[in-house]
């Protein structure tokens, strides 16, 4: 795999100290997930504070991409409120399913452009969005979502 060097200092500075390592204390969601190609795992905790904003904690162990990717996604999201997490949940799959040809808005993503090397190679994307998976599980686990804006009842 080549990835520019700068992209693989963020990346392994990431994997080295990781940011929101250990599970929380009272978490309103978590969600344990694996990824069997790669044999990486992931628990993502999520909880809020005070005001309503997202607070993330995260444990596994795997290979860099994969634990670099929860530390860069908790560095993102943490602190966000629910529609800032989806957004920027939704900009960094785009930039994984981009194939490498995505253009990555560094004011929406900070460190995770140095993913866009990784998009280039299908198996390795599955390690990045490993966690960001176990993320939104766990949301909707805790019911921190965005509340529907349309006036239908939700029945189902
Ligand atoms: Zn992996």
């Amino acid at each position: 795999m080549e990835l520019s060097s700068l992209y693989q200092d963020i990346i392994l500075d990431h994997y080295r100290n990781p940011i929101g390592r250990g599970r929380l204390l009272e978490p309103l969601g978590s969600a344990f997930h694996v990824n069997p190609t790669c044999g990486d795992e992931i628990t993502v905790d999520v909880a809020r504070d005070a005001d309503g904003a997202l607070v993330v904690g995260h444990e596994g162990q795997g290979c860099s991409i994969s634990q670099a990717s929860a530390s860069v996604m908790t560095e993102l999201v943490q602190g966000q409120d629910v529609i800032q997490v989806e957004s920027t949940r939704q900009a960094f799959l785009a930039l994984m399913h981009s194939q490498g040809l995505g253009e990555p808005d560094e004011v929406v993503l900070g460190d995770g452009v140095a993913f866009a090397g990784v998009a280039k190679y299908p198996a390795r994307v599955k390690c990045a969005l490993l966690p960001w998976m176990a993320l939104q599980d766990a949301l909707i686990k805790g019911q921190i979502v965005v509340p529907a804006t349309d006036t239908q009842p939700a029945s189902e």
